[in-house]
């Protein structure tokens, strides 16, 4: 289907990207364009205007500190895979983007495009959960931060106000052993439609045990799951802990009431919850075991 006809602005800095949401009543973000695009050509969505934020270079940055990393919203997948930055402190966020899609869409997908839109098959939210991320909101009243738990509100929908951008994520450096797993099951073999996924991470304190573990599920809730009985029950074993049928049967799955589509139904969905979770948090106690992540 073809797209209307519609009104394009290419803003030079984030301020006039705001004053540009704020001015025109029907004004939408267009980043990457890879899910927008083909909303509006479905006729899902309907803006007049598009305000183009995906050539702010204040938007792209990777910015490393002794604490964080901080990804700008409109870095592309690509960026994300070939920075230095990444690879050194947390490379699951590159192996993550480079599960996704195709070369083209890695070209010109953005991680900001991917958290907003906030599919329940897209990759990023359930591992910047997992990660302990921090969103920065960007609005006519400066910039305002909460945790991508806050973010990721339901299905489509984050906690972004109209005329507010997503500015930046902050991802936190561990400053001890850590490991992180993010396990999707997908349609067809590939990682391009994740009916279900759970992601893990887990780092080793000083005196040898588990802590800041964190387990999220995807494809079975509205937004990402934190299991927190598994947490807990992870939280304080040692390094050497096994148990993960134990960890994973704490968890109700019985309270879960997942979609049912063409891609999988409700029931399959909720059974592979624990066998991802088992393989997931296996691979994160793997990699602390092993201090692959240190
Ligand atoms: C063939 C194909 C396969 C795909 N496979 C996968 C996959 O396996 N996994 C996966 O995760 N994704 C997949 N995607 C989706 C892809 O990752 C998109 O890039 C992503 O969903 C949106 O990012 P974008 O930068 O393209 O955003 P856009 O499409 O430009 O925007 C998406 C939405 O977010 C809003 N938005 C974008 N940036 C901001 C911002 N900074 N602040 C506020 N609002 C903003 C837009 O207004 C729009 O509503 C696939 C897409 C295609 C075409």
């Amino acid at each position: 289907m073809l797209l209307k006809e519609i009104s394009y602005v290419r803003p030079h800095s984030i301020d006039e990207a705001v004053a540009l949401l704020n001015s025109y009543p029907e004004a939408g973000i267009l980043a990457g364009g890879q899910s927008l695009i083909n909303v509006l050509k479905m006729r899902i969505g309907a803006y007049s205007t598009l305000v183009d934020i995906s050539a702010l270079e204040e938007l792209k940055q990777i910015r490393d500190s002794a604490e964080f990393i901080s990804i700008g919203a409109a870095t592309t997948y690509d960026d994300i895979i070939h920075s230095p930055v990444v690879m050194v402190s947390r490379p699951i966020l590159a192996e993550t983007a480079f599960r996704i899609a195709d070369q083209q869409v890695r070209n010109r997908g953005t991680i900001g495009g991917n958290c907003c839109y906030n599919d329940p098959t897209c990759h990023f939210p359930p591992l910047l959960t997992a990660m302990g991320a921090t969103m920065q909101v960007y609005g006519s009243d400066g910039m305002r931060e909460m945790s991508a738990e806050e973010f990721f509100v339901g299905y489509y929908q984050t906690a972004l106000a109209s005329g507010q951008i997503l500015a930046g994520i902050r991802i936190p450096k561990p400053k001890r052993p850590y490991g992180d797993a993010f396990v999707p099951l997908s349609v067809g073999g590939t990682d391009v439609l994740n009916a279900v996924t759970v992601t893990a991470h887990v780092e080793l304190d000083e005196p040898g045990t588990l802590t800041a573990v964190r387990v999220v599920a995807t494809g079975v809730a509205p937004q990402p799951l934190r299991m927190t009985s598994v947490e807990d029950f992870v939280h304080g074993q040692t390094g050497q802990f096994s148990d993960l049928a134990g960890a994973v049967a704490t968890f109700d799955m019985s309270s879960l009431e997942p979609p049912s589509d063409v891609h999988a139904s409700g029931l399959y969905r909720r059974r592979m919850v624990p066998v991802l979770a088992r393989r997931a948090l296996k691979m994160a106690l793997e990699q602390v075991r092993r201090g692959y992540r240190e």
